[in-house]
């Protein structure tokens, strides 16, 4: 019910200074101020020199086929939703960095649109990140991880990594919030992460449902020419392909709340050791 005869800017000013101010410590962050990327160097300079942000949280992900209904980007926009998520609980002390988009997935390039790095490239531009932020003074990183073949490789480069930089490092990946009792007690299929199943596709349903897309997907009438070629793999993708139906908004809604809390457990730690 902007008046017409009064400037929107003004307006928005006027409503801004007659509110009052919220009870309880309720406040609102825009979800851009945590994100690196999005801030100036001005921004992160006084964060950093202010001792406000206390941990950066790196995102790793994949570009790579999620089966017929899922956005190849799944991996990626996972971690960086819940290191966003829980970055804006914990500000200011929390940042997210520029996330990798790409991982290690060279099984899955025989189905189209995969993009894979080799396990040294994919671990040279997740060195090199850290390195920059620890140029620039940043104390402690916990490198959260989305995509399966991305977790060994970051894990066990996790010693060289501190050693070379002497920062607080850690790398987890987010699935690591569950435990098989509640893979059992929340999804109809008792698989967590699987790929591009259950788990996942309730996922995107809570927190990105545009990415998935069920019309004209029909399993049996392409599965002749997917061109699978391991057949234990063609049978997976095809059984992953039935529990994904089994997928709802409310399960991931509940899933992403957990790992959460999870996560923010972890932030908590890391900044108060
Ligand atoms: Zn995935």
């Amino acid at each position: 019910m902007t008046s017409p005869h009064l400037p929107r800017r003004e307006f928005l000013g006027l409503a801004l200074a007659g509110a009052a101010v919220p009870e309880g410590g309720a406040r609102y962050v825009h979800p851009r101020r945590v994100l690196l990327w999005e801030c100036t160097r001005k921004e992160f300079r006084e964060a950093l020199e202010e001792g406000r942000l206390r941990v950066v949280v790196l995102p790793t992900g994949s570009t790579e086929q999620h089966n017929e209904h899922l956005a190849m980007i799944q991996d990626t926009a996972s971690a960086t939703l819940l290191a966003q998520q829980a970055a804006l609980r914990l500000y200011p002390h929390v940042m997210v960095a520029t996330p990798v988009p790409v991982g290690i997935s060279p099984y899955w390039m025989d189905r189209k649109g995969t993009l894979t790095l080799r396990r040294e490239t994919f671990l040279a531009v997740v060195y090199e990140i850290c390195e920059s932020l620890a140029t620039h003074g940043v104390r402690a990183i916990l490198i959260l991880n989305g995509h399966g073949g991305n977790d060994a490789p970051l894990k066990e480069s996790l010693p060289e990594f501190r050693q070379k930089l002497g920062i607080r490092l850690e790398a987890h990946s987010y699935w690591e919030a569950y435990t098989p009792a509640m893979a059992k007690q929340y999804l109809a299929s008792a698989r967590i992460p699987g790929h591009a199943a259950e788990f996942e596709t309730s996922f995107a349903l809570a927190a990105f449902p545009e990415r998935v897309r069920w019309e004209g997907v029909d399993y049996e009438k392409v599965k002749a020419r997917l061109g699978i070629k391991d057949p234990k793999s063609a049978a997976e993708d095809e059984l992953f392909a039935r529990e994904a139906r089994l997928a709802t908004a409310a399960k991931g809604e509940l899933l992403i709340a957990i790992a959460l809390q999870w996560l923010v457990g972890r932030l908590r730690a890391m900044m108060e050791a």
